[in-house]
């Protein structure tokens, strides 16, 4: 059942969607880092199929890394939490975290899906806020990297994580822990990907975006 949390919680991967404008109602963000308990729409069988090629491409990369003799750290290892002044918590699960015999850290994302810049964005926001979670990476310049399915990488510097992405990321949470809820932008397209139901949001559209798809547009009398 729908509550309140007793404190403000994002998931990176929420913020990574918001600030890559893959996620324009920025409503469901905020209602998320305000509000646990809610029902979610339920996933399909391609959801299955995505995590069974992650985790086997998850593999391949902690066994490439293996080899050139660096230490490996998988999903559950990596968790983290950090908290913002204002007692909000950001919370994330780097994919693969590879330290090298220099100490030089490589976040790995893996991705499944199309490629899109959230997948960027995910990895610089682990590169901002792992420094902070742990002994481990305090004072250390993180590089990542995004690995597709079809072999494709998109090495991420270190020094993209600069000021400019870090007001950035501050102007996004503010709009997150605020007190006063965006609007709600409901389209087809994005509600149907979004995990909020008509429970919690009774604007959710229906549709299932068909006269989205070529060949099958509503035809007008002129
Ligand atoms: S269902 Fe649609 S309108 Fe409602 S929160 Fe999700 S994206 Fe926004």
């Amino acid at each position: 059942m729908t509550r309140k949390r007793d404190g403000l919680y994002v998931w990176v991967t929420w913020l990574s969607r918001m600030m890559s404008g893959e996620v324009t109602c920025h409503w469901a963000p905020w209602f998320r880092t305000h509000y646990t308990g809610y029902d979610r729409a339920p996933s399909d069988f391609q959801v299955a199929v995505w995590t069974a090629q992650h985790t086997q491409l998850l593999d391949e990369i902690a066994r490439e890394r293996s080899g050139l003799g660096e230490g490996v750290y998988r999903e559950d290892q990596n968790q983290f939490r950090v908290r913002r002044a204002s007692g909000l918590v950001i919370a994330g699960k780097p994919d693969l975290i590879a330290i090298d015999r220099e100490g030089q850290c490589t976040v790995y994302d893996i991705k499944t899906g199309n490629p899109g810049h959230s997948d960027i964005m995910q990895v610089m926001l682990y590169m901002l806020l792992l420094p902070y979670s742990s002994a481990v990476y305090k004072g250390k310049s993180l590089m990542g990297c995004v690995v597709y399915k079809d072999g494709n990488r998109s090495g991420i510097p270190a020094k993209a994580i600069d000021k400019d992405f870090e007001s950035c990321v501050t102007y996004f949470l503010n709009i997150l822990e605020s007190d006063t809820a965006p609007g709600q932008t409901p389209s087809p397209a994005e509600c149907r990907f979004c995990e909020l139901t008509t429970v919690d949001c009774p604007t959710r559209r229906h549709s299932d975006g068909s006269e989205m798809t070529p060949g099958n547009e509503p035809e007008i009398p002129l």
